[in-house]
């Protein structure tokens, strides 16, 4: 292994907020004071070398003397991903301390947003997912296969990898590899644990099952679900989810990232919702005005990410949508949770009073027999309200009826119901996108 504590490679791992690991299961006293220490040292940090927030400071009034508490927040103001467009604002050390570049995907229509990270920032984003991965019961004794990209400048697979190594378990790169040299792998190396998109490791067990082998014998134990959620917001398992918990006869754990934020929310082994890592960042979940709602309430995710030093961001907006859970959980841990993501900001539809999310839409079918994929498109009525079709790949013979309980039970709403062919269905789902996600949402409402 090339990479080994403080080694001569540069990569060290001793970030220094992981003195703060204990806070998992510390007194909200506690938590508090840590996460004050932190949050001021990161915001002076940020005033003395950000270009970008000394200028918006200034734009804003902001006098941050004033800020004295995490909950002071919100006297700053919000970062939004159309900011992160000139990075170079926002860099806050020499070039010469850059050791990594990574890529993000920009907002509709523009480049990819760059982020630089210096070698403290991997650091962090070793020990993040170090304790993500521990959470959900990973240890050194478990082999350890990372099915996304670790090439590409994409910052999530070099995050699992470095984590997988800090943690000493014994990591594969299977990477953006076929779904059949994952199974391969899996094989080869007896994996106990893998890492990717829900619907690719529901790939690669159908291909090992038309292989005529069986996934639940294959000896993983533990799937980490990254980039599609796997829990409705009552924390019931999707049918997609539960249908890859039996056939690799495993546990499914749900985690929540994104390469901004550079902070992971993951399962415990209750698995019920991502602990908030207070040592990392400053969740808080806000309404269309910005301002903050109560524990319960869904609203944007907006993180401060705490401790990174190449490009630091104050208050940046995620853009996805959901709850925080402010119950003590079973596994001991004292730290807020985030519920599973609703859905998209910008996705959110509006329908008959209501409000829908595209991939509840195609999550509630998902995992019926009957149901052969499909997806759903969104367009604008003359009257300015949301059209909302829903393209199903099922036996027409069946008519649609089932179906129509079924989303009236999971989602509230039926929306128009198209059957198309089950080709049809794969060929626009499955151009995955950048991520290794499927696209099952297409928004041609006129803007
Ligand atoms: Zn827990």
């Amino acid at each position: 292994m090339l990479i080994q504590d403080n080694d001569a490679v540069g990569i060290r791992f001793d970030f220094p907020g992981q003195a703060y690991a204990s806070l998992q299961y510390a007194c909200p006293g506690e938590i508090r004071d840590a996460q004050t220490r932190l949050f001021l040292k990161h915001l002076h940090y940020i005033a003395e070398n950000s270009g970008f927030y000394r200028r918006l400071f200034k734009e804003n009034r902001v006098d941050i003397n004033k800020i004295r508490t995490p909950s002071d927040i919100t006297a700053l103001p919000l970062t939004e991903k159309k900011d992160l467009g000139d990075s170079n604002a926002f860099l806050c050390v020499g070039t010469d301390e850059i050791v990594d570049v990574s890529l993000t995907s920009a907002t509709t229509g523009s480049l990819p947003t760059v982020l630089h990270l210096t070698s403290g920032d991997l650091a962090r984003l070793a020990y993040n997912e170090e304790i993500a991965f521990a959470m959900t019961g990973i240890t050194q004794q478990d082999t350890l296969l990372i099915c996304a990209a670790l090439d590409r400048c994409f910052m999530a697979g070099i995050a699992y990898f470095l984590g997988g190594v800090k943690l000493k378990s014994r990591v594969v790169r299977s990477g953006s590899g076929s779904v059949s040299s994952h199974w391969e792998l899996i094989r080869l190396t007896g994996a106990t644990a893998v890492v990717g998109v829900p619907s690719l490791i529901y790939k690669i067990g159908r291909y090992a099952l038309d292989q005529g082998d069986d996934p639940a014998k294959a000896g993983v134990k533990r799937l980490i679900a990254i980039g599609e959620p796997t829990k409705d917001p009552a924390m019931k398992l999707l049918p997609l989810a539960r249908d890859l918990e039996n056939m690799w006869g495993a546990s499914i754990f749900s985690t929540y990232a994104s390469s901004e934020i550079a902070t992971t929310f993951c399962e415990c082994t209750e698995r019920c919702g991502g602990h908030l890592r207070p040592e990392l960042g400053i969740t808080e979940i806000l309404d269309d005005a910005g301002e903050p709602v109560s524990d319960g309430s869904p609203g944007e995710v907006v993180v401060t990410p705490l401790g990174v030093t190449g490009m630091p961001l104050i208050r940046f907006k995620t853009g996805d949508i959901s709850f925080l859970i402010d119950e003590k959980c079973r596994c001991g841990r004292t730290t807020k949770r985030i519920a599973p993501v609703l859905g998209r900001k910008n996705q959110m539809l509006k329908y008959k009073g209501t409000t829908v999310f595209p991939n509840a839409v195609i999550g509630a079918l998902e995992g019926d027999p009957r149901f052969h994929g499909g997806y759903v498109e969104a367009f604008m009525n003359q009257d300015g309200t949301d059209r909302i079709v829903l393209n199903a790949a099922i036996d027409e013979t069946q008519g649609v009826d089932w179906m129509k309980d079924i989303l009236r039970a999971r989602v509230r709403v039926v929306p128009e119901i198209k059957i198309i062919d089950r080709n049809v269905a794969d060929r626009r789902v499955y151009q995955f996108d950048k991520k290794r996600k499927r696209v099952t949402f297409f928004d041609l409402r006129q803007k």
